[in-house]
């Protein structure tokens, strides 16, 4: 019998698969998966939706990998729709060049972005609050007139957690921030006893805290959450130089009014993004950040 389900872990060679339809077991079916998908290079991941059997001893093999509809690398999940891009308002202190480099990869994976602001509590209290609420106010004023969604939390007052959970709804989301930005905390606030380790400074031979988990899919009551915080370092290795002016929403909506085709918004005339800097309707900062990510994205050719 051929049955539906999502692999929610992977772990020594099993995939754990939760059925689409309650059955009688009630619990994830522990399943191998067939050989032909190794013989093809395919590798079922996590997030996966897949059709499966079940076998005598009440294990399970994985049939068929069904279309992903999205595939992140890091961290190692398909069918992720919602990406929450975790920027504390100080400390560490907002960086919006990494914001912006961050949205250009998840508009590529074709993900929705969320960005949220965490450690808001730091926008009232302590010695940096001025400037900590100067730098959010401006996140909050740019990046929705660009057209994105800004949520506020602070793991520590328990604020803007049921809001953020709210819009997980029905989605399957991983968390994304340089470190030290309260990704754990805020996983740790709406995954009930995942108990992550904050804080936790990386070893001496530099590997990050989190390089020996196995991701798994958590269901936090109709959404699925990454129980592992993903990327906090990106470059553009994977990116053609072409493709950048895709991860800027509003330069994208832009580019058809340039004059000349494959315009690369630098120094051409009749650039419609050049003359929406001018007008006022696109964000200088975004453009410079444009133009060092492409200088980035040149060197990078230059040196391979
Ligand atoms: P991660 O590296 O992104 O996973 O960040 P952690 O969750 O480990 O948090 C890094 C540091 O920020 C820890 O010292 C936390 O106590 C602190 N922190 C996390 N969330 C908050 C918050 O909402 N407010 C304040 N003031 N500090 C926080
Ligand atoms: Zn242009």
């Amino acid at each position: 019998q051929q049955l539906k389900g999502r692999i929610v872990k992977a772990l020594s060679g099993y995939y754990y698969v939760r059925p689409d339809e309650i059955t009688s077991a009630g619990h994830d079916i522990q399943c191998r998966a067939r050989g032909v998908f190794k013989k093809r290079g395919l590798s079922p991941l996590v997030g996966d939706h897949v059709i499966y059997s079940l076998t005598e001893n009440g294990e399970g093999v994985v049939d068929e990998l069904l279309p992903r509809r999205t595939e992140l690398v890091r961290p190692p999940v398909a069918n992720v729709d919602l990406a929450v891009l975790v920027f504390s308002v100080t400390e560490p202190a907002l960086n919006l060049q990494l914001l912006d480099k961050f949205l250009v990869h998840i508009e590529h994976a074709e993900i929705r972005p969320v960005l949220c602001l965490s450690k808001s509590d730091l926008e009232h209290e302590g010695s940096q609050s001025i400037e900590a609420k100067a730098a959010a106010d401006k996140v909050r004023e740019l990046y929705t007139s660009i057209g994105y969604e800004v949520l506020g939390t602070s793991s520590r007052h328990s604020e803007g957690i049921d809001q953020l959970l709210s819009r997980l709804q029905g989605h399957v989301a991983v968390f994304a921030g340089q470190s030290g930005v309260g990704k754990s905390s805020l996983l740790n606030a709406i995954v009930p006893g995942l108990a992550l380790e904050t804080n936790v400074i990386s070893n001496k031979l530099g590997r990050g805290k989190h390089t020996t988990r196995h991701v798994e899919l958590i269901d936090v009551g109709g959404a699925y959450v990454a129980d592992t915080p993903g990327f906090s370092q990106l470059d553009f290795q994977e990116l053609g130089i072409e493709d950048l002016g895709y991860g800027f929403i509003e330069m994208r909506e832009l580019a058809p009014k340039c004059k000349f085709r494959g315009c690369t918004h630098v120094h051409e005339p009749g650039c419609a993004v050049l003359e929406g800097i001018e007008k006022g309707t696109v964000a200088k900062s975004r453009h410079s950040h444009y133009l060092q990510f492409l200088e980035e994205m040149k060197e990078k050719k230059r040196r391979y």
